[in-house]
């Protein structure tokens, strides 16, 4: 479909996930009219990978913006709480929604949208919260659900007429249906399924969440990053042990050597563990016998000797065996 920027009878900033409804949001903005550049988001939680391939395919500029500030501030202090895990949905999507209506202030765009479905999402996509999330955008009036617009509210442009009202949509719950047909009217072919993406949406990424907040807090956006890597466990006295799973981990662990003590095998293959702060030498102790644990040493004779270093210089320990997991399950968290 053809971008009528030439002579849009209004101009649309759309929130592109990349999902279909965001994508359907797209073409039926278009086909009502308007012209339309899409927005997305991104932080070390969800990646904007989806929302650039989906831009691609409908051929719309896309503006991608780093929300990782944002989103830390809201998962330390939702107004709204959480969702299932560690997810600030309402608060997320009203920031997001809050920026985006920035931008069309800074751009001279006349409205924002987003592929919200009313009643998809019993908690965040009911007539309250879509009003909630209006609201604390500070977008009254110019916040344009295309897929359930006729649901709600005429926003300006429509009241404008700037948008006709009438191409725009009525769909209501969770049935996708009309979305599959309106898929193929439009040919849409390629979508992520509607859940998934985020990673705080998810309880074994909430709780390493949870924990990082806790202990070295999320100030520092590389530990934040490094979520996304690795074994976590949590030692007594407080230390945090970030174990490589394979090479890449553990060549990775190594580069961020910066953020803290690394300890690792130097006389068989094992795991690569990054300490961001060493809490006591108990802790340290447990942490070179956690690392022998996942060493692969069947075939050593003797004991599994580790490398200690930190910026403080490095020491050589041999561990002392049985090297057993089970003794560290307690202070695994993921
Ligand atoms: S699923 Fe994630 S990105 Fe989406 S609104 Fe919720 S917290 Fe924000």
């Amino acid at each position: 479909m053809p971008e009528n920027e030439n002579a849009p009878s209004a101009r649309g900033l759309s929130l592109l996930s990349g999902g279909l409804d965001s994508q359907l949001a797209v073409r039926i903005l278009q086909r009502a009219g308007a012209y339309v550049e899409g927005v997305c988001f991104e932080t070390p939680f969800f990646s904007s990978a989806a929302a650039r391939k989906a831009a691609s395919a409908l051929g719309i500029k896309l503006h991608v913006i780093d929300f990782t500030d944002d989103e830390i501030a809201l998962v330390q202090n939702p107004p709204h709480g959480f969702g299932g895990a560690m997810n600030p949905c309402i608060d997320c999507h009203a920031t997001m929604i809050r920026r985006a209506g920035e931008m069309m202030e800074r751009l001279g765009f006349d409205f924002v949208s987003t592929g919200e479905v009313m009643g998809q999402r019993p908690m965040s996509q009911n007539k309250q919260s879509l009003g909630v999330v209006e609201k604390s955008s500070g977008l009254l009036g110019r916040l344009l659900r295309p897929m359930s617009a006729k649901l709600l509210d005429p926003t300006i442009p429509e009241q404008e007429g700037k948008i006709d009202r009438e191409k725009l949509l009525d769909i209501r719950g969770r049935a996708r249906d009309r979305q599959i047909a309106l898929a193929a009217e439009f040919g849409i072919v390629d979508y992520p399924s509607p859940a998934g993406g985020c990673k705080l949406t998810e309880e074994g990424y909430g709780r390493k969440l949870k924990d990082l907040m806790e202990h070295e807090g999320l100030g520092n956006r590389r530990l934040v990053e490094l979520l996304n890597h690795a074994r976590r466990f949590r030692l007594p006295d407080g230390t945090g042990v970030i174990l490589g799973r394979d090479k890449g981990d553990n060549d990775m662990l190594k580069g961020d050597h910066a953020l803290g003590t690394l300890v690792a095998p130097i006389n068989c293959p094992g795991p690569t563990a990054l300490l961001p702060g060493v809490k006591s030498e108990e802790d340290l102790r447990l942490a070179t016998g956690l690392i022998a644990a996942y060493s692969r040493c069947d075939r050593l004779e003797g004991d599994v000797v580790v490398r200690i270093s930190s910026a403080d210089g490095s020491r050589d320990v041999p561990v002392p065996r049985p090297y057993d997991r089970a003794p560290f399950k307690p202070y695994q968290i993921c």
